[in-house]
């Protein structure tokens, strides 16, 4: 791939422009231009010289373009983004009174082949770029025609087995584009050494663990990869996180009428996490038409919380926004695929 000056830093592009025979301060007006005003090529950055801007005309920069977007009534945005390479991918935008979080995807399809998932069906294409994964959020910032507060890496792939890439966009995401490190979550359904192998960059991030099950029998039925990873170690791991970042872990459990939803599950979760300084995110599941589970009644969903709030865990339901258009991770990108065969 050509040099991409998306996910480049501010000392990174005034080199660039001295490479280019430019003063040094075109090295800023470039990091404005990139960042905030959404340029898309080195044409549209009127405060350059003309000619000079008409020779690099195919310097690449970076950006995608929307092939697709539907907007739920409530506001929620799925994009289909066409990269340089012609492929596909999925971002959402999730607006709230007072926030614009980003659900962005971290690789083209993915590997897990989690059993409840649309994206798991359609397997794994390729790693994601770090400028691709900025690109969406610059996306859903303009199109929204508002500033991103937060952003999920709970899209399309499995963000620690691309962990070079995600922890560069990370930064850049956190430096360059402006956003808080604590208003940025990683969320991983756990591979061996890879969570300490983030530990390690010691980002001061929010991380989410899908924990999904609440005995490893569960977990391996839901999770294939999980066979390679007992709930033991990963618990382990988990703790280890916790003792070399100082950051808490929170743990997702997607709720799947009757398979994980039961009050045993609950208690039996509740004691694997005892002792943990953690929050459970409950999500009730967003049936997919490649599988067969369901979403619990909402008598179910209030039992499970109830028995976790009895044993002392902070827990919360997040129901996936934008339900009525393919809300669920990878479902507008297979549903439109399936449109447009
Ligand atoms: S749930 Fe996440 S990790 Fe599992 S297959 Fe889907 S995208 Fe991959």
């Amino acid at each position: 791939m050509t040099e991409v000056l998306l996910g480049k830093s501010l000392p990174e592009l005034t080199d660039w422009v001295q490479q280019q025979g430019q003063p040094s301060y075109r090295g800023k007006q470039l990091y404005q231009w990139l960042y905030q005003k959404g340029a898309r090529s080195l044409l549209d950055i009127t405060v350059f010289p003309k000619q000079w801007r008409e020779q690099n005309q195919e310097q690449e920069i970076g950006r995608s373009h929307i092939d697709y977007y539907n907007t739920a009534p409530d506001g929620t945005r799925k994009y289909l983004l066409k990269l340089k390479d012609g492929l596909i991918v999925e971002t959402v935008g999730i607006p709230t009174a007072k926030r614009l979080t980003v659900c962005v995807s971290s690789q083209v399809g993915c590997a897990m082949a989690c059993d409840f998932c649309a994206t798991g069906k359609e397997g794994f294409t390729r790693n994601l770029k770090a400028h691709e994964i900025i690109d969406q959020i610059l996306t859903v910032q303009e199109d929204f025609n508002q500033r991103v507060s937060n952003v999920v890496f709970m899209g399309m792939g499995e963000p620690l087995l691309n962990l070079p890439e995600v922890v560069k966009a990370i930064q850049s995401i956190n430096q360059d584009v402006g956003i808080g490190a604590r208003n940025l979550t990683v969320s991983t359904v756990g591979l061996p050494r890879k969570i300490l192998d983030l530990a390690e960059h010691k980002l001061q991030i929010t991380f989410a663990v899908s924990l999904h099950a609440s005995n490893q029998k569960l977990r391996q039925s839901l999770i294939p990869s999980a066979v390679h990873y007992p709930l033991s170690q990963l618990l382990n791991d988990c703790k280890e996180y916790v003792n070399i970042t100082g950051r808490r872990v929170t743990f997702e459990y997607v709720l799947l009428a009757g398979v994980n939803d039961l009050p045993e599950h609950a208690h039996e979760l509740a004691r694997q996490i005892r002792g943990f300084q953690t929050h459970v995110n409950l999500i009730p599941y967003n049936p997919i038409s490649e599988a067969d589970y369901q979403r619990p009644s909402p008598e179910r969903i209030k039992q499970f919380t109830q028995i976790l709030e009895q044993q002392k865990i902070a827990v919360s339901v997040r129901y996936s926004r934008g339900l009525e258009a393919d809300a669920a991770c990878g479902q507008l990108r297979s549903n439109k695929s399936r449109v447009n065969t």
